[in-house]
């Protein structure tokens, strides 16, 4: 299990800044939600945590290791997107393993870890089918399987329930939460859900244009929203 800290993280795309220095410490264990509009910097926040794209300034560490110039494959967080990114000519069991096998892990633990996953995210019947076969909440099971059987020591989840019908939503979420709670790993997730962020979060972070606006607890925005800004994202009748 690891914490993430960010200092003063900028982020360019040529000359163009869209995130400002953000700075941010996030609990080992702890499940925060990142919210605000749409191009705030939320996605590339969570990729530069991934390692995905290179940070412009500051510094990030991962379990107290600066990892700026760690690989993504070795800063041990897995990431969940939206959009499942499954392989369609794979069976479940296949798209589990896969990233694993290819990394070398043995048979045996590959195994283990696929039958522990499948287990957790209920899924062990599926294990056969490929994706075509699958619904939407069974497709993001598997994505989130994928996550799971790197034994991660972060989960970063970007916007991860969007696709689903409403009361899909609701079923995964009521997962995902049961999933931190079983795990006991930091996450990180991203939504524009009100709901999702409320229920989910142990603190949520509004971002608003590339900067934090307010960091709290839940109810602690919803009572006390620094600005009309943050209330209108926390449900707040401020
Ligand atoms: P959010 O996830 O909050 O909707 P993003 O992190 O995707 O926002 O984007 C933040 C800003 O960075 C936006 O203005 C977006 O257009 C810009 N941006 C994101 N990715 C790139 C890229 N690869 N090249 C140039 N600009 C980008
Ligand atoms: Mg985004």
């Amino acid at each position: 299990m690891a914490g993430v800290s960010l200092k003063n993280v900028v982020k360019r795309f040529g000359s163009i800044e869209v995130v400002h220095g953000a700075s941010l410490e996030v609990e080992e264990g702890e499940f925060i939600v990142f919210v605000g509009p749409s191009g705030c910097g939320k996605s590339t926040l969570l990729r530069m945590i991934a390692g995905l794209e290179d940070i412009s300034g500051g510094e990030i560490a991962i379990g107290g290791v600066a990892v700026n110039d760690v690989e993504p494959a070795d800063r041990g967080i897995a990431m969940v997107f939206q959009s499942y990114a499954l392989y369609p000519h794979m069976t479940v069991e296949r798209n589990l393993s896969f990233g694993l096998r290819m990394n070398g892990n043995d048979k045996a633990d590959t195994a283990r870890r696929v039958a522990k996953a499948a287990q957790i995210l209920r899924i062990e019947e599926l294990l056969d089918r490929r994706p075509a076969q699958l619904s939407g909440g069974q497709r993001q099971r598997v994505a989130i399987g994928r996550a799971i059987v790197r034994d991660p020591q972060v989960f970063l989840f970007d916007e991860p329930l969007s696709n689903l019908d409403a009361e899909l939503r609701v079923q995964m979420r009521v997962e995902i939460a049961r999933l931190h709670a079983e795990l006991g790993v930091t996450m990180i997730y991203v939504t524009h859900d009100q709901v999702e962020a409320m229920t989910l979060a142990d603190r949520i972070v509004v971002l608003r244009a590339g900067r934090i606006e307010q960091i709290g607890k839940p109810l602690d925005l919803y009572d006390d929203p620094a600005n009309q800004f943050v209330a209108s994202f926390v449900g707040s009748p401020k």
